[in-house]
Parts: structure tokens; C-alpha cells; sequence
């Protein structure tokens, strides 16, 4: 290879022009579900921001010509995540069907379990899972604890996907990703330490080569290994332009204007803006009294322009949408990440689903099989029987919908909340002496029935934007290589970055890594329409991916691969092995201006819900935080056992 970097290179054609769909081996036999032909819907008419989405799914099915089935969902791998990846129509249907009303008074025929339990947390994922970890270690010996998730298996945005390649297991995330190591003996330490993280640092596969080795990341995300820009029709370059160290050459030979280009090149200096000194300080509070990307045009003199085209979703990905609709703290919130900040982020191969992992098997040890270890952890399948044992102090019931909640009688004088959760087309009843909405905002102020105005009006400041995070196995990485890169960006079709990472050790079949080595793609895919409010584009996001077929977005995923990567040897028939959509209709919490610190005089919608339990419900999930990471996860889960035991449970 000529060096890390590669030329810019103007041969090459453009597939998205040229190739039909078996040129992009639409027909190929790769791991995903074969399915009819079917058009988008919106080109049959149906308006995308007012159908429901029963409606969208329904007109999907028509526009396949099939009935209900499970094409919608695709492919889910093998492994304990098959059937469980991003949220499964079953999911999906299951949550709008309390949207739509469906549970607005306790159904027929609902199931009495006769089941009374201590704490019953709404939601599997990383809170609903650490806040049933605590309290089983703080409440004592004898209380028990039901966990309940909406999904095929616990994690909720911490889930894997598995695909086998040739003969390779191969292991991706299908959300949240990395993790920080944390200063030694802060309480996300201690709490990584208990669940048997000990040590955070893990060892990473090692070059195998052929060829000079190149750098790699630990993470999805791009950082310091060598990355492209790529230049496509949008600016003018039908045939594509990639620029190799894209700063360090500070963009030269890109298609833009000289201002775009300069504006660019600020974008990267240090801010003269004056930062936060800490969370609730003045300059903290007037950045939330604006949106991020007039922050970002304020503090380093950039046009909106340039921020909508090229920065957009860099700067507010984390949170979901572009920044026009975010708030302006965004930009310093991530301290819930922060951990150390010299040391390079954390990865388990399938991200914090690792985490989630290591909370289950220490509150049910039989869960996965063998000792507490990283390896038996991330290899060993879950024992999905030992999750809901009869008699066992934590336990943790899949495919349950919790749908109708009401405490029995006066909150703040009733012994118990009711609690009617679907599962498989039944509905269940089960009491709680204790409850835990670790759900997320989107379905808990739906949900709890007697909720009052107060907790209402804040939960209608919280808004939840999409996202879909496709994993694209393929056989090999040679194309990347080739060019000299590791990683690439791009501003136009599906998706905006991708990474190749290292995989740690403790849960990958292979201790090196090549360009040789089969690998999965995460390519993201937010939905941002600027112009727009949080509330009005999570909705436009949501019903663009819900009505998107499968094989829409397979085509999409070829295309965008294969005009940025056929010149250098990418042949989409012959390296995509398997795909794997996750849809996540309510993946990032978008914090909007206010959010943070209050407006109006009032005050923030998640101090309101942090406060103090209602009745006998207390608040948790990541969304309370404004902050999208795991850590404040388990924080919020922390301080809604707190809360419980403080002031709800009285033996
Ligand atoms: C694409 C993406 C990338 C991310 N990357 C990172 C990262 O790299 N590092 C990081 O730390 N964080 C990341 N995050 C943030 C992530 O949100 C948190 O790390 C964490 O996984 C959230 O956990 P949670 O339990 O708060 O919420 P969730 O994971 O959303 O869990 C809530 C669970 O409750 C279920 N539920 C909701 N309502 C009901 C109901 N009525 N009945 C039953 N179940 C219900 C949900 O379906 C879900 O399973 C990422 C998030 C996304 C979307």
C-alpha cells in the first residue's frame, strides 16, 4: 500500500445510476429473508406523517400482496438474538396498541397470576435490569422482584446480533455501544466491579495482517484511525470523490464552496465559547435556552448551511436528530460518559449488551451457563428458563407488554398498584407492593392511569427520536484497505459513517483481524428533518421507518456500498453475507431547548419525575438524564430503588 493514506480518486462508476437490482445481488442467497417484491410505500399514497403506524404496516402487507407475517422484521442471526432484533413487529403492535387506546380501561378476561411481588420494574433494559440488581442486594432476603420486558430477551437498547459467516460467528451491536473506564472508586466502578467487570479494560484481537497493519478503533464510531470523506452527486461528482485525511490535508480537492471549506475547517479548531463549569451553571442554562445548531453557529461563526449539510448529525447523532431541534446543552451533556477521559472507550463485541449480560447473570447466576467470567458471559447462551422461575427472588418475563397500571386506591395511602401487562394475545394481572417504570417516557405516560397532571405535563416534554442501526456482514474488509482507511464518512443516501473495529477477545471467535477477516458493518441511520420540531420529526422519522420494507433498505444498503466501494474491489453479490435490520422506534432521547434546566419558569420535566415516586411508582430509564449512555442507566435505576425503599416499602 502507498503509504496510510489514500489518493483521491475520480474512475470509477456509479452503481446507484448504473446497476440494477442484480447487479447489487438483490437476488443473491445471503442471511436475510427473501421477500416479494414490495414498493415504498409512500408511492402509494399513504401519507407518512398521519398514518398510524398499524395503518403503515397494514399497507405495507397489501403493497406485498401477503397477509400479516413477520417480513417486516427480517432476519434476526442466530444465537439468543434471533428473534430479537430492535423492536419486532410483535413489539411494535403490541406498544401502539396502547397508543391507540386498546387498554384505556383494564381489558376483559384479563389472567389473574395471584402473584404479589415487592418491585415490579416496567422494562428489561440496562435501568429496569441494575435498579432489580439493587434492590435483590438492598431490600433483604425475602423480597422479590419481577422485571418486565417487552422484547424476546432482556437488554432493551443493549442487545447483539449474530451472524456466521463462513464458518465465523461474527457479533455486532444493535445499540448502545461503548462503555468508559471510570475513575477507580466512583459508583459505576464499584457497580461494574460487582456485576464482575473487574477489570474494564479489555484486550482487544491483535493485526494479522496480510499487509501493513492500519489502525483501528474499539468502537463503531470514528476517532483517530485513518478515515475518508465521500464527495457523491450532491456535490456535483456523479462519479464519487473520496479525500483521505481529510483534515490533515485540510480538505483540499474537496467538491465544496471555499466557504464550506472553511467553515469546515473551524468546525475543528477549539470553540471559543466559553464552556459549562458544571451542570446548572449560568452558561449551562442559556445554551438550553437555544438549539444546538444555533450554539454551534454562535460559537464558532459557521453559516446554517454548512451545519445542516456536513455537522448535523455528528453533533446531535448521539441525541437522535439534527441539531436545529436540540437543545443547545446537548453539545456538554455527555458527562454521564465522560469516565476517564485519556483512556480509549470500551467495547464488549456486542457492545453494552455485555453489560446487560453481566446484571442478569449476577442476580440469576443459572441464567448463562458457568462461572461469573467476561468469556462465559459474552459466549455461553442464556438459559431462557431460568429467568422466570416460580419461587425465585428476581425474576425477569419476556414478550410482556405492561399496558395498564392503577394503584389500589389513593396513591399515597394504597398498599398496592395493579399491574396488567399482554403477552402472546393474553393479558396478565399481577400486584405490586412497589413499582419501577424503567420503560422509557413513550410508553410510561401512557400507561400508569392515575398518573397526575404534574408527572404528565413533564412527560410531554420528553421526546424519543428513531433510529435504525443495520449490521451488514460482509467477507472481508479489502475494499477499506485498499483505499488505506479504516473508516469512512459520507453526507448523502443511507446512513453517515462507518468503522471497522477490533473486537475484544472475551466474545470473538478469532484473536486476530485482517483485511481478510469476515467483519460487520454498522451503518446508522437517523431520520432528521430540520425545520422541524423534536416532537413533529421523531413522528416523520418514525413512520419513514415503519413503512420502509425490508427490501427497500437491503437495495439502499447495496447501493450506498457499492458506489462508495465498487472501484476499490467491493462487489456487493459476492462480499454482503448476511443483513440485519434493528429498528428502534423510540431509540435516543431528544432533549429539546428546556429540557436541561426548565422554561417558562417551571422545572425540568426529569427533576419532576426524579423528585420523588408517585405513590408507590417511582421513575427510572435513560431518558430522565438527557444523557444517551448506560451510566445514567443505571444511576436513574440506583435512585428509583432508593426511592422506594426510603419511602415506599414499610416492612
Ligand atoms: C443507537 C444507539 C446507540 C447507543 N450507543 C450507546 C453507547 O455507545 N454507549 C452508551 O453508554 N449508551 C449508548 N446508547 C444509549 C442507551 O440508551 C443506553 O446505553 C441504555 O442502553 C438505555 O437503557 P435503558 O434501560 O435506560 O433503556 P432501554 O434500553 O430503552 O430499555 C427499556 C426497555 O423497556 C422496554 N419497555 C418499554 N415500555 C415497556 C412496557 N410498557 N412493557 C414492557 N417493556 C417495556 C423497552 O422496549 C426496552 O426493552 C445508545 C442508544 C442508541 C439508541
Amino acid at each position: 500500500m502507498d503509504g496510510k493514506r489514500m489518493r483521491k480518486r475520480e474512475t470509477g462508476g456509479n452503481a446507484r445510476a448504473e446497476g440494477g437490482d442484480q447487479a447489487l445481488g438483490m437476488d443473491c442467497g445471503i442471511t436475510r429473508r427473501d421477500f416479494l417484491n414490495a414498493s415504498l410505500l409512500a408511492s402509494g399514497g399513504l401519507l407518512l406523517n398521519s398514518a398510524s403506524p398499524a395503518e403503515l404496516l397494514a399497507a405495507q402487507d397489501a403493497a406485498q400482496g401477503k397477509s400479516s407475517d413477520d417480513s417486516w422484521t427480517g432476519y434476526g442471526g442466530v444465537g439468543d438474538y434471533a428473534n430479537s432484533n430492535g423492536n419486532t413487529r410483535a413489539v411494535l403492535e403490541a406498544g401502539h396498541q396502547i397508543r391507540d387506546g386498546l387498554f384505556d380501561s383494564q381489558p376483559t378476561g384479563v389472567v389473574e397470576t395471584g402473584e404479589t411481588y415487592d418491585l415490579v420494574v416496567v422494562g428489561g433494559g440496562i435501568s429496569g435490569l441494575a435498579a432489580a440488581l439493587v434492590f435483590q442486594r438492598q431490600a433483604g432476603k425475602g423480597k422479590t422482584c419481577l422485571v418486565l420486558d417487552n422484547h424476546p430477551i432482556f437488554g432493551g437498547e443493549a442487545k447483539r446480533n449474530e451472524f456466521l459467516v463462513d464458518g465465523h460467528r461474527l457479533t455486532a451491536h444493535q445499540g448502545s455501544a461503548l462503555f468508559q473506564v471510570n475513575y477507580p472508586h466512583s459508583f459505576i466502578e464499584r457497580f461494574y466491579q460487582s456485576i464482575g467487570l473487574e477489570k474494564p479494560r479489555l484486550e482487544y484481537q491483535k493485526w494479522a495482517g496480510p499487509g501493513p497493519e492500519i489502525a483501528l478503533t474499539t468502537t463503531p464510531y470514528l476517532a483517530s484511525a485513518p478515515y475518508g470523506l465521500y464527495f457523491g452527486a450532491k456535490f456535483g461528482q456523479p462519479q464519487g470523490v473520496w479525500l483521505s485525511d481529510p483534515w490533515g490535508k485540510k480538505l483540499e480537492g474537496a467538491p465544496i464552496s471555499a466557504k464550506a471549506r472553511e467553515e469546515l475547517l473551524k468546525s475543528q479548531s477549539p470553540s471559543s465559547a466559553l464552556a459549562p463549569r458544571y451542570r446548572g451553571d449560568a452558561i449551562s442554562r442559556r445554551l438550553d435556552t437555544m438549539t444546538l445548531e444555533d450554539h454551534i453557529m454562535e460559537s464558532r461563526g459557521i453559516s446554517r448551511e454548512t451545519v445542516r449539510t456536513f455537522l448535523s448529525t455528528d453533533e446531535g447523532g448521539a441525541f437522535g436528530l439534527g441539531a436545529d431541534a436540540l437543545s443547545g446543552y446537548t453539545a456538554y451533556a455527555f458527562d454521564g460518559f465522560g469516565g476517564l477521559a485519556d483512556e480509549e472507550p470500551q467495547m464488549f463485541p456486542d457492545g453494552n449488551s455485555g453489560i446487560a449480560r453481566l446484571i442478569v447473570k449476577t442476580m440469576i447466576p443459572e441464567a448463562i451457563a458457568g462461572e461469573r467470567t467476561l468469556e462465559n458471559v459474552c459466549r455461553n447462551n442464556v438459559n431462557f428458563a431460568a429467568l422466570d422461575r416460580a419461587g425465585a427472588a428476581a425474576r425477569i418475563r419476556l414478550d410482556s407488554t405492561a399496558v395498564w397500571l392503577k394503584h389500589d386506591g389513593e396513591p399515597e395511602k394504597s398498599e398496592s398498584v395493579t399491574v396488567v401487562y399482554t403477552r402472546g394475545g393474553k393479558s396478565y394481572r399481577v400486584k405490586a407492593r412497589s413499582v419501577i417504570m424503567a420503560g422509557g417516557s413513550w410508553t410510561t405516560k401512557h400507561i400508569i392511569r392515575d398518573l397526575p397532571d404534574d408527572r404528565r405535563e413533564a412527560y410531554a416534554q420528553f421526546y424519543r427520536s428513531p433510529c435504525m442501526l443495520a449490521n451488514v456482514a460482509v467477507r472481508n474488509w479489502r475494499f477499506l484497505y485498499k483505499m488505506g482507511i479504516s473508516g469512512c464518512q459520507w453526507f448523502e443516501g443511507l446512513g453517515t459513517y462507518l468503522q471497522i473495529r477490533k473486537l475484544a477477545l472475551c466474545g470473538t471467535d478469532s484473536p486476530t483481524i485482517g483485511p481478510d477477516s469476515p467483519v460487520v458493518l454498522t451503518i446508522k441511520v437517523l431520520y432528521s428533518h430540520p425545520g422541524h420540531s423534536a416532537e413533529e420529526q421523531g413522528h416523520m422519522g418514525r413512520a419513514e421507518m415503519i413503512s420502509t420494507p425490508f427490501r427497500e433498505y437491503e437495495r439502499q444498503i447495496r447501493q450506498q456500498l457499492t458506489e462508495m466501494f465498487a472501484r476499490s474491489g467491493f462487489d456487493a453479490s459476492r462480499d454482503i453475507a448476511g443483513i440485519i435490520l434493528n429498528r428502534w422506534g423510540h431509540a435516543y432521547a431528544s432533549p429539546a431547548p428546556g429540557f436541561y434546566f426548565g422554561k417558562d419558569g417551571k422545572p425540568a420535566p426529569g427533576e419532576v419525575l426524579r423528585a420523588a415516586p408517585f405513590g408507590r411508582i417511582a421513575f427510572a430509564n435513560v431518558d430522565l438524564s438527557g444523557m444517551p449512555d448506560h451510566k445514567s442507566s443505571i444511576i436513574e435505576g440506583n435512585r428509583a430503588v432508593e426511592q422506594v425503599l426510603d419511602r415506599v416499602l414499610r416492612d
